[in-house]
């Protein structure tokens, strides 16, 4: 099989804390294609953030092989490639929306391109908001920003950890569909991280199931559902049954 997306090959990280040594992944082994779309579920503390942050070259793991189409991580990142969007947005509080969004243009060595940000803006739904500081938006509305300065990078990688875990249903919805619109015209490789399963199940290609103490991978579920998906599948009986089937698999962890 193609392994040119991601892939990872007995990756363990080890945390030095005051009580010892935690295991945040245990033998973690990882192959997708180039272009498919990823999502880590998994309980908190089960290792989730910190494989995205090895993927995305903002960490290293302490022993294993990790790569990114092929290649190193850091090289990847430092070359651009990966557009990363976190769940505390991190935005530069003095500046506005959209000079946030173009600053990550710059950072990348392109020129501001302001219609393209004015796309993204409206992309997100954020339109009207040009101009507003971070402090004066909601958690969700800088989660959207963050989004949209994510993919300011055009990235081929993009790395999602919870992007929308601050939104309301309706909002996370609405993003769902938008975000498999961009990852379908775009073909990115992507990751995301996720507590949902129905988030999971309705925008990937394959579930990486993971439980905690140590972190590590249960099970791997391809989801084959055609795309575009829409929201009727989510009433689908098959959408119904692999949801269940994860959840009988995060709940065991916890009796
Ligand atoms: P998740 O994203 O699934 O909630 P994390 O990857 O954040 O899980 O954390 C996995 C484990 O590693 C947890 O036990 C967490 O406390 C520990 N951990 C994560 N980052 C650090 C760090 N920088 N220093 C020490 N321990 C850490």
């Amino acid at each position: 099989m193609d392994t040119g997306g991601l892939f990872a090959r007995d990756v363990v990280k080890d945390f030095a804390g005051r009580s010892g040594t935690v295991r945040a992944l245990e033998h973690v082994d990882l192959a997708t294609r180039k272009g498919e779309f990823t999502a880590l579920l998994g309980p908190s503390g089960c290792g989730k953030s910190t494989l995205l942050r090895i993927f995305a070259g903002l960490d290293s793991a302490s022993s294993g092989q990790a790569l990114v189409h092929g290649g190193d991580p850091e090289a990847a990142r430092l070359g651009h490639q990966v557009g990363v969007a976190f769940q505390d947005a991190a935005l530069l509080p003095w500046r506005s929306v959209r000079s946030n969004i173009a600053l990550a243009q710059e950072v990348c060595g392109r020129k501001r391109d302001w219609a393209e940000v004015d796309d993204l803006i409206r992309l997100v739904g954020l339109a009207g908001f040009e101009k507003a500081r971070p402090n004066q938006l909601s958690g969700g509305m800088r989660q959207r920003v963050s989004l949209a300065r994510a993919l300011a990078v055009r990235p081929e990688i993009l790395m999602l950890d919870e992007p929308f875990g601050a939104l309301d249903e309706v909002t996370r919805h609405r993003m769902n569909l938008e975000l498999q619109r961009i990852w379908t015209e775009r073909a990115t490789t992507t990751l995301l991280v996720t507590h949902s399963i129905s988030e999971a199940v309705f925008l990937a290609d394959r579930v990486v199931l993971m439980a905690a103490r140590p972190g590590r991978v249960v099970e791997i579920v391809d989801i084959d559902f055609p795309r575009p998906r829409t929201a009727e599948l989510l009433q689908t009986p098959q959408f119904h049954a692999i949801c269940d089937h994860l959840a009988k698999g995060l709940f065991a962890e916890h009796g």
